[in-house]
């Protein structure tokens, strides 16, 4: 689906299919860099991650194994309340190994910094984070992630992976949803 396919829905489109492309790329070389001789196992933070991982994981040159988690972050409409909730587990043991979670945005971070937590617990030799999309929020956690795709205002995306209320995954841009869509 493109932006005009849903034009009163989207009103503006932040990141185009080509700009997101470009940019996993060099997050890619940087990765295959970064990571030369090493194991690397990308874990995709499901539903929204699954197209960065499909599409970054393509640029690679690397060996790479890939898995997913899925996680609930209590929370009602637009916003996350940080109480999360693992939905489905890892099947690979983490002992020794280095991984590079892969999440669609970071916002309050309070997600990310749980799931961190979780990960380290597990004996994991390196735990690194790669946000395809960073707001402005999220400068204030502690959590550094290694790699970011693209800096972005303070406004709620969708697309390219990321929904509201489960719809607008399939759309091949970032774009900024129109507030009375969700009635804000
Ligand atoms: P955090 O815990 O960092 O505040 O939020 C992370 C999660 O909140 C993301 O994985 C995503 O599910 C949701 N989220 C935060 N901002 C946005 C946004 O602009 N658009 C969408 N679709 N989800 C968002």
């Amino acid at each position: 689906m493109d932006a005009d396919h849903v034009p009163s829905e989207i009103t503006e489109i932040l990141i185009s299919e080509s700009r997101i492309q470009e940019r996993l790329a060099e997050v890619a070389a940087q990765v295959d860099a970064d990571y030369a001789g090493r194991d690397l196992l990308l874990v995709g933070v499901l539903k929204g991650a699954t197209m960065v991982v499909a599409d970054f994981m393509r640029h690679l040159r690397s060996h790479v194994t890939v898995d997913w988690m899925a996680v609930s972050s209590y929370g009602s409409g637009t916003q996350s309340s940080g109480v999360v909730r693992i939905l489905k587990d890892l099947d690979t043991d983490l002992d020794g190994r280095n991984v590079l979670v892969i999440e669609d945005i970071l916002d309050t971070g309070l997600t990310l910094s749980w799931l961190l937590r979780n990960l380290k617990s597990r004996g994991a030799e390196s735990v690194e984070v790669f946000t395809l999309l960073r707001k402005p929020e999220a400068l204030r956690i502690p959590v550094e992630p290694k790699y970011v795709g693209f800096d972005i205002p303070n406004v709620f995306v969708v697309g390219y992976g990321l929904d509201y209320a489960e719809r607008y995954r399939n759309l091949r841009q970032v774009g900024v949803l129109d507030p009375r869509v969700y009635g804000g």
